[in-house]
């Protein structure tokens, strides 16, 4: 037999309606927020991706997915942030309205070492706004993540926040980083030495112990944010401390993405483990809008990783709601009334189902047991001659015979 692809899932029936409430609530949560929906490709151009996360990116050094065509190379996309950009540019969605706030949901593609928490198919769900430096947006942004998660019933997490600054702050730190790590390069775990050379922000939010412990040892004193970032992050807390939304400053959470500058945030969670304890993140990129051949504007966005959202909520898994109407025939003239009953619920509005098994009629109620089903609509020939129904209240056991005319009007109320 076949299995399925190390790192993949099947969502089964049974998850389902845990996955249907979670993209149901933000779904309302995006519309009360005003942001709409877009569905860009699950393919792209590579360079797309190597343009926007940056060559040193560990995403693109060795975690993106290619497909090979002649001389094109396409990714499977690993984020949804370049997708959603390279659609506002290239549908000139910057012409006609230049602030957008859009989101989006879909599968995500990233050639990882399967683990708790890190699919190689995972799903995100998440927003970006394009067109404001403002920011007040970043904390809408921020309050609009929060608001889904409440929402969805998850609790227990924790909002880290911090600022990156902008290029040039961003660019005196990883100097600093620089002259500070030389000398303790051999403390650091072996991918931060990598890091050092390639991506050396990264070495500040890595989880290993030792890394860690060198880290808590630089005393970060924030002093390579430029006043104006330093006046933006500002007004970011404020913004969030109107809306009443606790977060933690955390001066070491970075992010491994080029393209973000100035804010940073982080969702977390513990039933995730402290090795990837994000539930969903996101950041400002002022930049990444102009890099991919744009206009010089800002933009802020952040994504949940949905499976990360499913192990924080751990649902039961749920059957069908109890709103069935489960037919039960006997004899083959009843089988043929059963299928113009089923019709009819149906075409009311009422979920209906029957036996297609050949049960007994005692195999045929379990069944309806375990369906969940609020009624059970029986047909023999005693009530065929009738022009009439057996109708069982499954809560609460009562039953009762019904002309076939008033079965809907009964069930309806
Ligand atoms: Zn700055
Ligand atoms: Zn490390």
């Amino acid at each position: 037999m076949f299995k399925r692809v190390p790192g993949t899932r099947d969502i089964l029936p049974g998850e389902i309606s845990w996955w249907l409430k979670i993209e149901e609530a933000s779904r309302r949560i995006f519309s009360l927020y005003n942001y709409q929906e877009i569905r860009p490709p699950l393919i792209e151009d590579a360079r797309l991706f190597n343009r926007s996360l940056g060559e040193s990116a560990e995403i693109v050094q060795k975690q993106m997915f290619l497909v090979r065509n002649n001389e094109d190379i396409y990714a499977l996309r690993p984020e949804g942030t370049a997708s959603i950009v390279r659609a506002y540019l290239e549908n000139n969605l910057d012409k006609t309205n230049s602030f957008v706030k859009l989101y989006y949901t879909g599968a995500m593609f990233r050639m990882e070492r399967p683990q708790k928490g890190r699919l190689r198919q995972f799903h995100h769900l998440g927003s970006e706004v394009i067109g404001s430096y403002q920011p007040q947006v970043d904390a809408e942004v921020i309050s609009l993540g929060n608001r889904i998660l409440t929402e969805g019933g998850i609790n227990g997490y924790k909002i880290k926040i911090n600022t990156l600054g902008c290029r040039q702050d961003k660019k005196e730190l990883s100097s600093n980083l620089n002259k500070s790590l030389k000398d303790k390069l051999g403390q650091l775990c072996k991918e931060c030495q990598v890091r050092f050379e390639r991506n050396i922000l990264r070495v500040l939010d890595c989880k290993n112990e030792s890394c860690r412990e060198v880290v808590s040892s630089l005393n970060l004193s924030g002093s390579h944010i430029c006043k104006e970032c330093a006046d933006h992050f500002k007004q970011v807390r404020e913004a969030l401390d109107s809306l009443k939304i606790n977060y933690q400053v955390s001066p070491y959470l970075v992010r491994g993405l080029d393209y973000y500058t100035r804010t940073v945030f982080e969702f977390i969670h513990p039933n995730l483990g402290p090795q990837q304890d994000a539930l969903g993140a996101g950041g400002r990129y002022d930049n990444l809008v102009k890099d991919l051949g744009g206009p010089e504007i800002g933009a802020v966005g952040f994504a949940f990783g949905m499976e990360r959202l499913l192990i924080a909520d751990s649902p039961q898994p749920t059957v069908n709601s109890n709103k069935l109407v489960y037919i039960i025939t006997m004899g083959d003239a009843a089988k043929k009334q059963g299928v113009r009953f089923l019709d009819q619920l149906r075409r009311a509005g009422i979920a209906a189902d029957t036996d297609y098994e050949g049960r007994t009629l005692k195999g045929a109620m379990r069944q309806a047991n375990d369906l969940k089903a609020g009624f059970v609509l029986i047909i023999g020939d005693n009530e065929l001659n009738k022009d009439a129904v057996t109708l069982k209240n499954m809560s609460s056991g009562e039953q009762k015979e019904v002309k076939s005319a008033d079965i809907i009007e009964e069930l309806k109320c």
